[in-house]
């Protein structure tokens, strides 16, 4: 039998010696919150425990914001979210679209910490970045405002605010393919070749926030009153998660109308023939208005983008996923920073070619102006 190498023993030696400390750090660090809790909280028994989370959620949420968190309740712990995910991961097992792909597959590992990392933190500041611009709307954006609408019932109001929201959604995802500089950030978004449920949170943080402010923004300009603009908000986000999970459906006839897995999934086709089609967001009738409808309701293709200089994960472990998603947050401004170098490059190159063809008195080209 083929010994194993010295130094490849030692590594593996290390690697669990450091699995060993950090599990060890990790186990430290709950027990002394845990001790700290009972003893500076004063917790002696599970009520005690209960008021001081009410305590210390007083003194974190400022008063305004409490219907906003009250929402994100509501629907974060509503048992309603969970039996949908169980379902599509039901779903996902009987009917996937890509049958190569594990249940839980690396993007999927990968896109559970875009979730919790990024989707989890900006659901926590949604409420923030929510009031925020509710205070920018009325100081300096009132004449937005809809007053025809404000006496109209409530439900007509939102039914129009999440067709105005879905219209906006389509000329944005529009142009985030057609920009370049949107694309850089876009396509971390496109990346991901083992599509899931947890896709839609594989965001970058500027466009999460710019996609939000589009959101926010027609639902005050219809009045909508919070925290129910929160709801649709969130509520939204719920329906883009199950069009990214790997599931082989057109949902019948609400294909008609509504985006679906399908849909969804030619959007993200690595084909060539499939690039630019299918940006809806909620509804599909905006790109058969606009021609970039994909009309063809049985293809499931491959998905993901065609850049090798994209920081695909290799890895899921041992700290690859939090170095992934750092390099993932990165590209964008590396692609940023490149173009601009080049850029500046080319600019300095015709400016000396310009310089030596005055020094040795030759008429300056067309092509160097
Ligand atoms: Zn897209
Ligand atoms: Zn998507």
């Amino acid at each position: 039998m083929a010994q194993r190498p010295v130094w490849r023993s030692s590594m593996v030696l290390s690697t669990r010696l450091k699995q060993g400390a950090a599990a060890t750090a990790a186990v430290l660090s709950v027990g002394l919150l845990l001790w700290a809790a009972v003893v500076l909280g004063g917790i002696r028994s599970p009520q005690d425990a209960v008021d001081f989370v009410k305590d210390i959620y007083r003194l974190v949420v400022p008063d305004p914001l409490r219907p906003y968190v009250w929402a994100a309740e509501r629907l974060l712990l509503n048992p309603l979210l969970y039996a949908v995910i169980a379902a599509v991961f039901v779903f996902e097992w009987l009917r996937p679209a890509n049958r190569q792909q594990k249940l839980l597959s690396r993007g999927f590992v990968q896109d559970v910490f875009w979730f919790v990392g990024d989707g989890i933190l900006w659901i926590g500041a949604l409420a923030f970045v929510g009031e925020a611009l509710r205070a920018f709307y009325d100081a300096y954006l009132s004449f937005l405002t809809i007053g025809s609408l404000l006496h109209a019932p409530q439900a007509v109001r939102i039914v129009i605010a999440i067709l105005f929201i879905d219209f906006l959604d389509w000329g944005r995802h529009y142009l985030k393919h057609r920009v370049w500089w949107l694309w850089a950030f876009h396509a971390v978004h496109h990346s991901q070749t083992e599509m899931n449920l947890f896709t839609d949170f594989r965001v970058h943080v500027l466009e999460r926030v710019i996609n939000n402010i589009f959101v926010f923004i027609p639902l005050f300009m219809f009045q909508v009153a919070m925290p129910t603009d929160y709801y649709i908000a969130l509520g939204l986000g719920w329906y883009r998660m199950i069009y990214h999970a790997n599931i082989r459906t057109s949902y019948g006839l609400l294909k008609y109308v509504m985006v679906t897995p399908q849909f969804h999934r030619v959007h993200h086709s690595r084909e060539s023939a499939h690039l630019d089609v299918n940006f809806g967001v909620t509804f599909t009738f905006w790109d058969r208005l606009f021609g970039t409808h994909w009309s063809d309701y049985d293809q499931y293709p491959q998905t993901g983008i065609e850049d090798g200089r994209f920081p695909f994960e290799q890895h899921a472990g041992n700290g690859s996923i939090i170095r992934n998603w750092l390099a993932q947050t990165s590209y964008p401004f590396v692609v940023l920073s490149s173009r601009v170098r080049a850029a500046t490059q080319s600019r300095a190159a015709r400016i000396e070619a310009t310089s030596e063809e005055v020094a040795s008195g030759e008429p300056i080209s067309v092509s160097s102006i």
